[in-house]
């Protein structure tokens, strides 16, 4: 696989051309491998993001060309936009495994599903409808749904392009115009989608990306006047700031989807050698660095013996490496930040007297790569079982009966995602009917797909992504009422 790939683009995107920072100022983005910078990307600030908003309001225009637009021919752009990502994917996946560390095969993966995500969204432009309403003889009341108008849209840095795909697909599909800011750990996918959504066709100042940091190009999009909604995808703690911005400035709409614990719930008539592969892909994937990762793994105290012993072999057998390379499962999390609130974690698992199965460490000689780590013994009251992690770090708790499981796989202020392994339907019915949570699993994992909204209950988020429901996070209703009038 290649690893040195020419980066075509590190200025920001703005009314479909790429512009230097009105600041001039430039943030190295780093490969997480070896902290190597790979380019010094344009930083983009207030003064960009208003630019942005600009060019996006004249974009949205009555009179503009992507608003008198076919939503037909709008659905034709976007999958254009999905043919040409077709084309460039093993450059957009190469550019992702530098910038982000994945694997390069789950880098493919991702832009094949993100392709998926975008053509699913692609065939609802001219499928929004409104309705008739009945309200007597003397009027014809109906509603239309319209595009909320420029919006922004922030996102991190796990998944970098599925995120960015995640956010315009529904956006373009409605006819709106947005600012999208890339997480400052991995822009280059999105400079790079934004030339793409240029050749694609898109008019000027539909899309638009500004790299840079939160606290500055993040919060300009929070806090704009003139940005009718923010969709924001990262930490809890983030999204507390992000809708407290909204609410001060303009009550620009807000969808969240924010951080988790999800439990994984698996049964004492599980096929446990199944079970623990469901349970090690469903914390293990994308290093950990997963919102929806099944983080707290319960398992029912007559296979927990059983499970431990497969699941410290699914850890072990885990290669630890270089990315591009086809063998490896696991390359290295994002920067240091992440790595030190990570081993934190582990010490404190250690501390608090929870058994380390496997890993536990550090490892390798640069970059940021720690090992796949199994803790069992681990009661609710420790915070490797409190806190996300966001790190490839397996809890494993015992449990005996399903009310007392359901009753702490809700003790947490999450709710994002859920899982239960069992053969009896209504065990996992009851359980689906009591988890507080925004997906359930059943007998599988991850389980996302571009039609089923996905999103959290409690301070796992606001709103849903994907489906139907997604699309309606970027949609007004307007009701019109017609009089009748009684000459004839
Ligand atoms: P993570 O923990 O996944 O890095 P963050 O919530 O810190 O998640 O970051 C997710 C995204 O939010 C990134 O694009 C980041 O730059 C942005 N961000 C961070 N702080 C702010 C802020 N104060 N206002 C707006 N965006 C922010």
């Amino acid at each position: 696989m290649p690893k040195q790939v020419k980066i075509k683009y590190t200025q920001l995107f703005i009314d479909n051309e790429f512009v230097d920072a009105v600041s001039g100022r430039k943030f190295p983005t780093k490969n997480p491998v070896n902290d190597e910078v790979i380019a010094l990307i344009s930083e983009g600030d207030k003064a960009d993001v208003d630019k942005a908003v600009d060019a996006a309001k004249r974009a949205f225009d009555r009179n503009s060309t992507w608003r008198q637009m076919n939503p037909y021919i709008r659905g034709q752009l976007m999958h254009k936009l999905a043919d040409l990502i077709t084309r460039d994917l093993d450059y957009i996946a190469t550019l992702e495994t530098l910038d982000n560390g994945k694997t390069y095969a789950n880098a493919v993966d991702d832009i094949q599903a993100s392709v998926a995500f975008l053509r699913y969204y692609a065939g609802w432009c001219d499928k929004i409808q409104g309705s008739t309403i009945p309200t007597g003889d003397t009027k014809v009341t109906l509603t239309q749904r319209e595009p909320i108008g420029v919006v922004g849209q922030i996102i991190p840095w796990n998944y970098p392009f599925m995120m960015l795909i995640w956010k315009w697909g529904p956006a373009l599909a409605t006819g709106c115009t947005l600012i999208l800011k890339p997480a400052e750990q991995t822009p280059l996918t999105a400079l790079y989608a934004a030339a793409l959504a240029k050749e694609a066709g898109f008019p000027a100042g539909v899309v638009n990306v500004i790299p840079g940091y939160g606290p500055t190009a993040g919060a300009a999009i929070a806090e704009h006047s003139e940005i009718r909604k923010v969709s924001f995808t990262g930490s809890t703690e983030i999204g507390h700031i992000i809708m407290a911005a909204a609410a001060k400035s303009n009550l620009k709409r807000v969808s969240l989807e924010l951080g988790g614990k999800s439990p994984l719930v698996i049964f004492d008539d599980a096929d446990v050698k199944e079970a623990a592969k469901i349970a090690h892909d469903a914390i293990f994937s994308n290093h950990g660095q997963n919102c929806c990762a099944g983080s707290r793994t319960f398992v029912h105290s007559k296979i927990y013996d059983e499970f431990i012993k497969h699941a410290k072999q699914l850890a072990l057998a885990r290669k630890v490496g270089d990315p591009f390379n086809s063998e490896t499962d696991q390359g290295p999390q994002i920067d240091q930040d992440m790595v030190d609130k990570i081993m934190s974690l582990i010490n404190s698992g250690k501390q608090e007297g929870a058994i380390v199965e496997a890993g536990g460490n550090r490892t390798g000689n640069t970059g940021y790569f720690v090992e796949p780590t199994v803790f069992s013994n681990v009661t609710d009251d420790m915070r490797i079982a409190k806190e996300e992690i966001f790190g490839p770090v397996q809890t494993i708790l015992k449990f005996d009966t399903l009310d007392e499981v359901i009753e702490r796989a809700n003790r947490t202020n999450y709710g994002l995602a859920s899982g239960v392994i069992t053969k009896d339907i209504n065990k996992a019915l009851k359980f689906a009917q009591a988890i507080e949570a925004g997906s359930v699993w059943v007998n599988c994992y991850d389980a996302i797909t571009p039609q089923t909204p996905f999103g959290g209950f409690k301070r796992s988020g606001i709103g849903r992504e994907l489906g139907e429901e997604g699309l309606k996070e970027y949609l007004e209703i307007k009701t019109i009422s017609i009089k009748i009038t009684k000459e004839n």
